[in-house]
């Protein structure tokens, strides 16, 4: 890989307090990655480079087509310093997959992982400390032919930036969530397993009823039978059915449409290691409703990379509002949430072999 280190770089101690601010999304560590590929010569080799604009034409297809995919990942800080990644095999899988589904070349999966670890190592001073906060990684792909002639690009450029993540959880705040039975994510043949910005861009309208509604976040039904439960905004869904040890916790199941979450995935181990039963299921708006109101859904949790595991409280669909629990964060919510963190942080075993020293 070729590296250009930026003579720019922020000094140690305005690095730190920028990182100690918190929040998500607002600050850039000092360098990005770039790769190009085009159709004759495949990958060229990736530059780290410093983090800083980039140009295209205004006639490059990504802008009128959508031709992009993306990935969302994260380093954490280990207990003697160090630092590694969760699952980042994972992210590099689903990349190629969704690359596939968008007609956009398929990255190596060492490729992918070369990139990740020589930025995360180049800027190891922006991963916080605390536990609850974290590096957060998004590598990215654009079709980079210019033309107005819609077909799969000839050329593609990949990137990669950094931002750290502070620990934004409050514990004393369900989301609220309102069940869109007029607008939908994903059908069956469509892009709802691929994580493209399209996905994304066809959502927004539907975000916006829901805070109309009072709502913090949007859950998706499927496409033909309007009644199954799919995810919830950009993260994915669990039910906790039933107390303590003799819980099951339960997540609807990957019908083709869903997006098939990391984090998700993660949840369905930890909480049998856990010792609680697990289940993929399809699950309706009505057994929400039942479930809730029979007091059999003791928890409702959303999972994903960035939140991790966030609290799910009330519902609001055009049947009805419903509550789960007390509005606070369930005990077994809480419980996968701090194992899913301590395995992260490398404060408990790491008994799936999920994490990637970096350094
Ligand atoms: C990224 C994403 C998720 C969560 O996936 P993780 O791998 O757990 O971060 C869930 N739903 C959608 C729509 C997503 O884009």
């Amino acid at each position: 890989m070729k590296i250009t280190i930026n003579p720019n770089a922020k000094d140690a101690a305005v690095r730190d307090a920028l990182v100690a601010e918190g929040g998500f999304g607002k600050y850039y560590t000092d360098h990005m990655v770039i790769c190009e590929w085009t159709e004759k010569d495949g990958w060229a080799e990736p530059e780290l480079i410093p983090y800083g604009p980039i140009s295209l034409d205004p006639a490059t297809a990504v802008f009128h087509y959508g031709q992009e995919i993306f990935e969302g990942m994260k380093a954490y800080r280990q207990p003697d310093g160090g630092i590694a990644l969760f699952r980042p095999e994972a992210n590099a899988r689903r990349f190629a997959k969704s690359a596939a589904r968008l007609a956009l070349p398929e990255m190596p999966e060492a490729l992918f992982l070369e990139t990740v670890e020589t930025l995360v190592k180049q800027d190891a001073g922006w991963v916080p400390n605390k536990v609850g906060e974290s590096l957060y990684i998004r590598p990215f792909m654009i079709a980079t032919e210019v033309g107005l002639g819609v077909r799969p690009t000839n050329k593609a450029t990949y990137l990669l930036i950094a931002t750290p993540a502070g620990a934004y959880f409050d514990p004393s705040k369900a989301v609220s969530v309102w069940i869109s039975t007029e607008y939908v994510r994903a059908a069956q043949g469509g892009t709802g397993e691929a994580k493209c910005g399209g996905n994304y861009a066809a959502s927004l309208v539907a975000q916006k009823a829901a805070a109309k509604e009072g709502c913090d976040q949007v859950v998706w039904i499927d496409a033909k039978e309007r009644k199954w439960i799919e995810e919830m905004g950009g993260m994915n869904l669990y039910f906790v059915k039933g107390k303590g040890a003799d819980a099951t916790v339960i997540t609807p199941k990957l019908t083709g449409t869903l997006l098939p979450g990391i984090t998700r995935d993660s949840i369905l181990f930890a909480a049998k290691d856990l010792g609680y039963k697990t289940d993929e299921v399809m699950l309706s708006i009505d057994d929400w409703r039942d479930g809730v109101s029979s007091g059999e859904i003791t928890e409702i949790f959303a999972c994903g990379t960035a939140a991790v595991v966030s609290p799910v409280g009330q519902a609001k669909s055009a049947m009805g509002t419903w509550i789960t629990g007390d509005g606070q964060p369930g005990k077994i919510t809480m419980e996968i949430r701090n194992q899913l963190l301590a395995i992260q942080h490398g404060t408990t075993a790491d008994k799936h072999d999920w994490m990637k020293r970096v350094i």
